[in-house]
């Protein structure tokens, strides 16, 4: 039987896990953490918990293929409810904006702050959806990994219907005028700190998750989703090793034939499947010359110098900010200038995350707020930069404060993360918290390979941290890989002579 080694069980992990062990693969995930689950994680501070990381679910079907490739049926395992609203959006001039899925609504709501996108919404959600399908055929049928692969006729042909000369600015402005709108919906769309008239028209396929699909809330949370499929791979007979990290890949003529853990154990293994990040940002797993230096190079993450700047607010009653809040910065071009510049925006985009306005019994004690900005990363040493922490925190709170939230006489435990405490508490590198998948034209195509050119046996997930649709393209891009390693171990495996009581070899003895 061929071994399968998984390693990282985030959601991509988890998916292919799942479909290579119900076709008959004998599959161990190894989890550098105590627990699965990857960009899902919880924090929490004495009996507040607080959500890091997805906040929005959208394209269930994706997750309910994962169960029915195992003929399960993903409501035995996971509770999800549909949001009618999804999130608030909060302008400067006090103008509050619902989004939301139900065009009627989204219709009467733009007849008040813009009449020429009411009257051409219906064709705009048209075209995003067209962009979004065009796209994801691309992504599916023709993996982009280097330049050349851009002039061959069939992917030629599919990027030239993706607006390929139009920036994400001049696309928007064909259905809409209203200033504050147009901003809202490009940062939508384009996650990066990138102004949007730098930014492809094609991206604005990210729109339609919070606009034409459904947006979803999972009960009991979004690690939920996660701990469904664990639930659900442990059934099928996945091995689970957490707490465990790998630490090198082992090879031998140029085919990978096992792994190391923890420094130590060394584990036979036909094929392996990981995650890109390794190779890329931070990879120890393989000797340097086993991998072409011109691929690194291509999708080597932008140094880009944005962080995130995260505090956990716990209250001691519930609010009534919807799930999702954010309130817009008076002038989004220069917030990304500020960054660009290594400042700190004097004003601001804030994401305010509030669970317990959909769940509030799992809060008992009243809101865990995640409060989210973008921020330069500055390095903890820069002593500066500690003092523009304590500064940016009240001017957080007071600009909060001037949308009618005064949050300060309610807060009974707090944290502050900096880039440093991304870092150390959820593994992200400062800095590099977009992931590979840049925004920017010159690669917003261009995606790094999913199997090795040098190495037999040897397959990478793809690091997406795009949201809102990250997490439906990484249990995507699982299903694809594992639907590939099925696909090329035909042949071996009818072949195999390997003995399945014996699932580990420890090469070191
Ligand atoms: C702050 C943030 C907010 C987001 N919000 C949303 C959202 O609202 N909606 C949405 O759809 N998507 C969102 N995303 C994107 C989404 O979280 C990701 O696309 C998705 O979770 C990626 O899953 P993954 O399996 O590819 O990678 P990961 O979740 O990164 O999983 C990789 C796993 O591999 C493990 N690992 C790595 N190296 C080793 C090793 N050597 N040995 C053992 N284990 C190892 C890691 O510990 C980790 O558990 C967000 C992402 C971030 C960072």
């Amino acid at each position: 039987m061929t071994k399968v080694t998984v390693i990282g069980g985030g959601l991509s992990g988890l998916s292919a896990a799942i479909l290579l062990v119900s076709e008959g693969f004998e599959v161990s995930l190894y989890e550098r953490e105590k627990a699965v689950g990857g960009n899902f994680t919880t924090y929490s501070l004495d009996s507040y918990d607080f959500e890091v990381g997805p906040s929005f679910f959208a394209l269930p079907e994706i997750l309910e293929s994962v169960f029915k490739a195992a003929n399960k049926d993903m409501n035995d395992y996971l509770e999800i409810e549909l949001l009618k609203k999804h999130t608030t959006i909060h302008f400067i001039d006090g103008v509050k904006f619902e989004m939301m899925n139900c065009p009627i609504e989204m219709k009467k709501q733009l007849e008040l702050l813009d009449p020429f996108a009411a009257e051409h919404y219906d064709s705009f959600l048209k075209e995003v959806e067209r962009l979004y399908y065009e796209f994801s055929q691309i992504e599916s049928e023709f993996h982009i990994s280097n330049w050349m692969k851009l002039v061959e006729k069939p992917i030629r042909n599919l990027l030239l219907k993706l607006r390929p000369f139009e920036s994400m600015d001049q696309f928007l402005r064909k259905y809409f005028k209203n200033e504050q709108l147009i901003q809202l919906l490009a940062k939508y769309a384009n996650q990066e700190p990138h102004s949007s008239k730098t930014v492809p028209a094609f991206l604005a396929s990210q729109l339609y998750m919070m606009l034409s699909s459904n947006v979803y809330y999972t009960r009991g949370g979004n690690s939920e989703i996660p701990n469904s499929l664990r639930k659900l791979a442990l059934e099928l007979g996945v091995k689970f090793y957490t707490n465990k990290e790998i630490t090198k890949i082992h090879v031998e003529d140029q085919k990978v034939i096992g792994i190391q853990v923890n420094h130590d154990l060394s584990i036979e293994s036909d094929c392996i499947l990981m995650s890109s990040s390794q190779i890329l940002s931070e990879n120890k797993l393989l000797d340097e010359q086993l991998l072409s230096y011109e691929k690194k190079e291509t999708f080597k993450p932008e140094e880009t110098r944005y962080s995130q700047f995260i505090l956990f607010l716990g209250l001691k009653k519930h609010t009534d900010l919807s799930m999702h809040s954010v309130l817009f910065s008076s002038d989004i071009e220069l917030e990304v200038e500020q960054l660009n510049n290594g400042e700190f925006a004097t004003n601001p985009t804030i994401y305010l995350y509030n669970p317990a306005q959909v769940e509030p019994e799992r809060f008992p004690n009243g809101d865990s707020l995640v409060i989210t900005v973008l921020a330069p990363y500055v390095d903890e040493e820069n002593v500066s930069h500690r003092a523009d922490v304590i500064t940016y925190r009240s001017l957080l709170l007071n600009k909060i404060k001037a949308y009618g939230y005064d949050l300060e006489p309610l807060i009974v435990e707090e944290k502050l993360w900096t880039a440093e405490e991304i870092k150390n508490n959820v593994k992200k590198s400062p800095g590099k918290i977009f992931g590979f998948v840049s925004n920017a034209f010159a690669k917003a195509y261009l995606r790094p390979p999913v199997k090795s050119e040098e190495l037999d046996g040897l397959y990478f997930t793809l690091v997406n941290t795009n949201h809102p649709s990250g997490s439906s393209d990484a249990l995507k891009n699982g299903l694809h890989l594992a639907t590939m390693i099925i696909a090329d171990y035909q042949d071996k495996e009818s072949g195999s002579n390997d003995d399945p009581e014996e699932p580990f070899i420890d090469l070191t003895e």
